[in-house]
């Protein structure tokens, strides 16, 4: 894939993260118009007017998410399904939740077909996490808050780690990542990004 070059000189240096993503074809991600640029380095345009993030945005946010086998990550913003394919590769068990049902779907049917079965997709609010299956190690948002997320921190284990896009939806926003210790939340700013916005509720289109 032409991107997995580019990676390397955009940061994605990570053995592991690198392999993921070597496994992970990104064409059968994006449907229709665009899938011929799927090994761009580029974000796309998928259903539902949402984006895949471009293949190095996704190679950086699972690199500073520093996972290890035994995780179980909880991503939020589902869109394609193509980084919780990736994060498949790499943690033990991964949630991945949108509010737009028809993307959840979709996503699940290449889980299938690439026969990822430690990813489980939901429709619903991921602002509110999933307390069903919290606490997690490790969390990824690909969507962009004002702020990280109360219950998102709260479903954080001590010693866990969240990568989250901060920033008005309209504005460059800045990748933040989180620790949680018991003495507390680290906060460092690690790049601008772009992403589309944490919305509230599910789609009406649902
Ligand atoms: N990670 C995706 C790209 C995500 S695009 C990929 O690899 O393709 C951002 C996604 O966040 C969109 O699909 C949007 O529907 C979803 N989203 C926005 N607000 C949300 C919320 N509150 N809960 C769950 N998903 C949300």
């Amino acid at each position: 894939m032409q991107f997995l070059y580019a990676l390397r000189s955009k940061g994605v240096t990570d053995a592991r993260v690198l392999s993921a993503m070597e496994e992970i074809d990104r064409g059968p991600f994006i449907r229709g118009l665009f899938a011929e640029r799927a090994y761009e380095d580029m974000p796309l345009p998928i259903n539902c007017g949402q984006t895949i993030s471009q293949p190095s945005v996704v190679g950086l946010m699972t690199q500073a998410l520093q996972i290890s086998p035994r995780d179980k990550v909880l991503e939020v913003g589902t869109g394609s399904g193509y980084q919780a394919a990736i994060l498949s590769k790499l943690a033990r068990r991964v949630y991945t939740i949108d509010r737009h049902r028809r993307l959840v779907h979709e996503a699940r049917e290449i889980f299938e077909a690439l026969d990822l079965t430690n990813v489980t997709a939901v429709t619903g609010d991921g602002s509110f996490g999933l307390p069903e299956q919290a606490p997690f190690d490790r969390i990824i948002v690909t969507a962009a808050a004002e702020d990280p997320p109360g219950p998102l921190l709260a479903q954080l284990k001590i010693g866990g780690i969240m990568v989250v896009p901060v920033g008005q939806s309209d504005a460059v926003q800045t990748l933040i990542r989180v620790r949680k210790s018991e003495d507390g939340l680290e906060y460092d700013e690690l790049r601008p990004v772009r992403f589309v916005p944490l919305l509230e509720g599910l789609s009406r289109e649902n």
